[in-house]
């Protein structure tokens, strides 16, 4: 679960670690007196998205200025007319896709003198299965380039969990970003509390781009990009709370309010599977006879008929789906639940493209009576490859 960076300032300010004061908001009128509240002589006014790059990003419409969701503003009046500027506006940037993302909140922060800009991140490292911190003195806004170009000028290490962090952690990270004196105890300080911060929150990923020395010498975090585990919400109250539902997928939101494991993707063949192995194994074969799967879905073992029919409605719901292949192998789920919510489905939405079903498994020959009674227009197939080759060819031609 990712947050907006003014909620991921927040939670840094509450542990201790130096961020600008700064104002959130929604509406326009708001701007003026929010500015005022700081202050100045400077001040950065933010767009708010679930995205990187918006410093280098542009709106679509023109309205919006030329220069993209990060400004720089010298008056209270700036920033105001700013941030009028960009609510309402799409902001397009590297990582949100071509169609960009709406601008519903606007952060307006007292702006720093900064001096240098350092690239800072935390994450868990599959790989080690610890928490890694990454850091490099090539800050601001192209790190990828970075790690493309000169690899060199990042480092990377773990950290032990059964001994946790240590000063010498983060005396590691200050002496490689140059640091001398009292900046690396404001360093190891600023990193202590960040390890603290991501692991009693379950982070999976916190990066601090720029990561910076003022003019004045000090530290400071002007960037905050952070995610949680998803399934560590229960135990996260306060974090789940800072969930902004109009920035996911909204076919995500609704498998999500079913219990769904589903993750949209840009293919055209919508898949409904039990078992992620199972489901993954599915995404595989459709691309090895090519084609791409419109997404990722485990109905997962004891689901119910509400929920198939549901699942089966999200799938319909995406304008790219031209083709559903249902994979169904029953252990737990039984083959009637499936036959029973896909028709039931049908009957609500309708079927406008074809649809593949393969059952195996507990109860399969009552769900195939039910598929064949139901008068539907499906083209059964007798295994995985049968079926993958009879949907991407009813998709294709
Ligand atoms: P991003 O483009 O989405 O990563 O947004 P950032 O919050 O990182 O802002 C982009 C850039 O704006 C930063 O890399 C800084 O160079 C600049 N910036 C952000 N805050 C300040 C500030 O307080 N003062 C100054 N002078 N520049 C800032
Ligand atoms: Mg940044």
């Amino acid at each position: 679960m990712n947050i907006h960076e003014y909620q991921a300032k927040a939670l840094l300010r509450s542990y201790g670690i130096p961020v600008s004061d700064g104002r959130a908001v929604t509406r326009a009128e708001e701007a003026k007196t929010a500015a005022g509240e700081l202050d100045g002589p400077l001040w950065v006014v933010k767009a708010q998205i679930h995205a990187g790059g918006r410093g280098k990003g542009h709106f679509v419409e023109p309205e919006a200025g030329e220069k993209g969701g990060v400004r720089l503003a010298r008056s209270v009046e700036e920033a105001a007319e700013f941030t009028r500027q960009m609510l309402g506006r799409t902001l397009v940037t590297v990582q949100t896709g071509p169609a960009g993302k709406q601008v519903n909140r606007v952060y307006i922060e007292d702006g720093s003198d900064i001096a240098k800009e350092f690239y800072l991140a935390l994450l868990i490292d599959r790989q080690t299965s610890r928490i890694s911190i990454v850091s490099s003195t090539e800050g601001g806004m192209s790190i990828e380039d970075v790690a493309h170009d000169t690899p060199e000028k990042i480092l990377s290490f773990s950290v032990d969990p059964a001994t946790g962090f240590s000063e010498f952690h983060g005396r590691r990270v200050a002496f490689s970003l140059g640091l001398t004196g009292n900046q690396v105890k404001s360093c190891v300080g600023v990193l202590k509390n960040l390890y603290r911060l991501f692991t009693d929150k379950d982070m999976d990923m916190l990066e601090i781009n720029p990561f910076c020395i003022l003019k004045d010498g000090s530290l400071k975090l002007l960037d905050a990009k952070m995610s949680f585990d998803g399934n560590a919400m229960f135990r996260h109250a306060d974090i789940a709370a800072l969930r902004d539902e109009t920035e996911e997928d909204p076919k995500e939101l609704a498998a999500s309010k079913f219990d769904l494991n589903y993750i949209a993707l840009d293919g055209e063949i919508g898949c409904m599977v039990n078992g992620a192995g199972l489901a993954m194994a599915t995404m595989d074969i459709i691309k090895l006879y090519g084609a791409e799967p419109a997404n990722f879905l485990d109905v997962g073992g004891g689901a119910t008929k509400e929920k198939v029919t549901e699942a089966f409605k999200i799938i319909t719901s995406d304008p790219n789906v031209k083709g559903i292949l249902v994979n169904i192998f029953g252990g737990i789920m039984r083959c009637d639940i499936i036959a029973d919510g896909v028709i039931a489905a049908v009957k609500e939405v309708g079927l406008k493209v074809p649809l593949v079903v393969r059952l195996e498994g507990t109860n399969v020959e009552l769900g195939k009576d039910i598929i064949r009674n139901s008068g539907l227009n499906v083209i059964a197939a007798d295994n995985l490859s049968d079926a993958a080759q009879k949907i991407v060819k009813a998709v294709k031609g």
